[in-house]
């Protein structure tokens, strides 16, 4: 295999010790409403980072700051976030496509 920098379990365990080093269950950086708003934060500067035009590179920084973050938010909530990646993605192949307002959605376009 190639690079194990790439596997989600060096990229949990380099999360997890960003957290032990910085003592964040310890001191409320797992509780999970801070989490949900730190998630928006960064969302928030990947929106910026389109709306304002900046470079990819920026693009890129901010999109890894929100995987840091939902990966350290499964350390928070203790699930496996590998696990539910696979396990969705095995069902959103199983979704139907529709146009919608001229862009793509993938969804299960449940009837209310
Ligand atoms: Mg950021």
């Amino acid at each position: 295999m190639g690079d194990t920098r790439n596997t989600y379990s060096e990229m949990l365990a380099a999360v997890q010790a960003f957290h032990d080093k910085h003592q964040l269950r310890q001191h409320g950086g797992e509780d999970l409403p801070y989490r949900v708003a730190l998630m928006a934060e960064e969302l928030g500067e990947i929106s910026a980072c389109v709306t304002k035009g900046k470079t990819q590179e920026a693009l890129a920084e901010e999109c890894a700051d929100l995987l840091i973050l939902l990966i350290g938010t499964a350390i928070a909530g203790d699930f496996n976030l590998e696990d539910a990646f696979w396990s969705k993605m095995g069902r959103l192949g199983d979704r139907e496509s529709r146009i919608i307002e001229g862009r793509i959605r993938v969804s299960e376009f449940r009837e209310t």
